[in-house]
């Protein structure tokens, strides 16, 4: 058995699979792969470049949203101000 683990939770045993956030591949373990989970911090840095607001996104695109900050234990108002807290950060960049 593979003792890969979960890039969203930690847990083990995790699969190989395309990530819904773009061109990449990560873990995931059974659960977080049911229910569309993707990697918090990966998430936040999605939507820090991509701006805009949830109007943009796909009805299925927003159940992975969601579906990712309840799996961190966070609230959309976390999310969202992480995301601004990171668009910060790259503005600092450039
Ligand atoms: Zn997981």
């Amino acid at each position: 058995m593979s003792d890969l683990k979960c890039d969203v939770c930690g847990a083990s045993p995790a699969y190989v699979c395309c990530s819904s956030l773009g061109a990449m591949s990560l873990a995931y373990c059974r659960e977080c792969l049911h229910y569309g989970c993707e990697p918090y911090g990966i998430s936040v840095g999605f939507f820090a470049i991509m701006g805009g607001s949830m109007e943009a996104f796909t009805d299925e695109f927003r159940w992975t949203l969601w579906a990712t900050v309840l799996r961190a234990g966070k609230t959309a108002a976390e999310f969202w101000s992480d995301v601004e807290s990171e668009r910060e950060a790259f503005a600092r960049k450039r």
